[in-house]
């Protein structure tokens, strides 16, 4: 599947030519292919079926209602990691049954939130989560399933900053103290602890590093067993790689399915994945148009009008982006530095891209952007947020359209203390 390709010499997003929507929408934006999301869902659906591992998108990667909506009519579930995300979720449809709330920092009005919902499971990573939940389960007269999420010590992720189950990561339950909560939990009367989860990090493009994981969850489900307890579910996290360079390979699904197929056989438990990067990031670009052209010693910069505030993957993880001209050249291909308009030196959106001789106005794609790309997306510098948009065949939708000045100022306020000010 080749969501975005060249027709006639010219970028298209399926059957829509990025030139006909820069005309229509203005640069920069973001532009994801419908076609692209369901294909990436369903070769997933296809591998995980023979272990019937439960699929939860984590819609952190890609938060807009239209990409959650057409992964949940697929049958997706969700994991998010805020109120606003289950949110989100519920008003895409995805039903209350099949969102799993994540997350080390839960705010007990979130809590109160989620339990209310009537939300699948609660991961639970600090022991006063749990008494939290407890009370409000017991408060609200309902009944909530958890699952506790332990650090399995293992450094796996693309990046220091996505690298997330080392036993000094903030994140996850060292394994004794998640057997203390589960005891702890049994206890309790509206809350039915009913297994554990992992997540290690992102971008992990290595099946060892998953096995290593899951094999730790194994054993605590051997040990938990042996004292009588009943483990049922298991969450394995997301973090599956994709491919950012050209000659990149991604994480080897059939690999990956045969991992989940013998932690289903070995645990005899219901399997879930929170897959987030690996649904969406192909399935998205950011398109932006050349401002300036300028040469600074020996490098060649395309000064664009998308910036870090936008995308801001390369200035936080160092993380590669293809960039592709929406004019197709057969000029010689000079190294190009790919910056954007903020005053900031780490604003750089591309680091010596081959690129033909651009020109101010020419048209150019930032690939592989449809995962923490928009949701990552700020203000900075006073720029509105950049609109997002759905293509599918030859239709589109702005499915996040562009805010007005006024708009992005709306939430500000003055405060009415400048009268003492002036008498003062
Ligand atoms: C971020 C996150 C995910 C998704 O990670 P990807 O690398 O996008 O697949 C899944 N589960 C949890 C708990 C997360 O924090």
């Amino acid at each position: 599947m080749i969501a975005f390709d060249y027709r006639e010499g010219r970028l298209h997003a399926e059957d829509v030519c990025l030139v006909r929507l820069s005309d229509e929408v203005g640069t920069p934006f973001y532009c994801y292919s419908a076609s692209a999301l369901e294909h990436r869902a369903r070769l997933l659906l296809d591998a995980v079926g023979s272990s019937s591992t439960g699929i939860a998108y984590a819609v952190k990667a890609n938060s807009n209602l239209a990409v959650i909506e057409l992964l949940g009519r697929l049958g997706l579930g969700a994991d998010v990691v805020s109120e606003g995300e289950i949110r989100r979720a519920l008003a895409a449809g995805v039903p209350a049954d099949r969102i799993v709330f994540s997350g080390v920092g839960k705010t007990v009005d979130e809590l109160g939130f989620a339990i209310s919902a009537g939300i699948h499971q609660i991961n639970i990573e600090t022991a006063i989560e749990l008494d939290r939940i407890g009370e409000i389960a017991a408060a609200q007269s309902r009944e909530i399933h958890v699952v506790f999420r332990i650090n399995p010590d293992v450094a796996a992720g693309g990046h220091e900053k996505i690298s997330t189950g080392r036993k000094t990561d903030k994140f996850g339950l060292a394994v004794d103290e998640a057997q203390a909560l589960f005891r702890k939990a049994t206890a309790l009367d509206h809350v039915v602890p009913i297994g554990f989860a992992v997540h290690i990090g992102s971008q992990i493009k290595d099946v060892s590093a998953f096995a290593a994981a899951n094999d730790r969850l194994i054993t605590l489900t051997e040990a938990m067993r042996a004292e009588g307890h009943e483990v049922s579910r298991l969450d394995l996290g997301g973090g599956l790689g994709v491919a950012y360079h050209e000659d990149e390979q991604e994480l080897p699904l059939s690999e990956y399915a045969r991992l989940l197929d013998d932690v289903a056989r070995r645990s005899g438990a219901q399997l879930m994945i929170e897959p987030g990067r690996w649904l969406v990031a192909g399935a998205g670009v950011l398109v932006t148009r050349v401002n300036a052209i300028k040469q600074a010693g020996d490098r060649r910069f395309a000064i664009v009008d998308a910036a870090m505030n936008d995308l801001i993957r390369p200035t936080l993880y160092d993380a590669h982006h293809p960039v592709w001209p929406v004019n197709r050249s057969d000029d010689a291909l000079e190294p190009t530095t790919v910056a954007g308009p903020v005053c900031e030196s780490g604003d750089i959106l591309a680091v010596d891209a081959q690129l033909p001789l651009l020109q101010a106005g020419d048209l150019v794609t930032i690939g592989h952007a449809g995962a923490y790309g928009a949701v990552m997306s700020s203000g900075y510098n006073g720029r509105l947020l950049v609109p997002e948009l759905l293509v599918r065949g030859d239709a589109f939708t702005v499915v996040r359209r562009r805010p007005s000045y006024d708009e992005a100022m709306a939430l500000d306020s003055l405060p009415n203390w400048s009268s003492d000010a002036d008498a003062a």
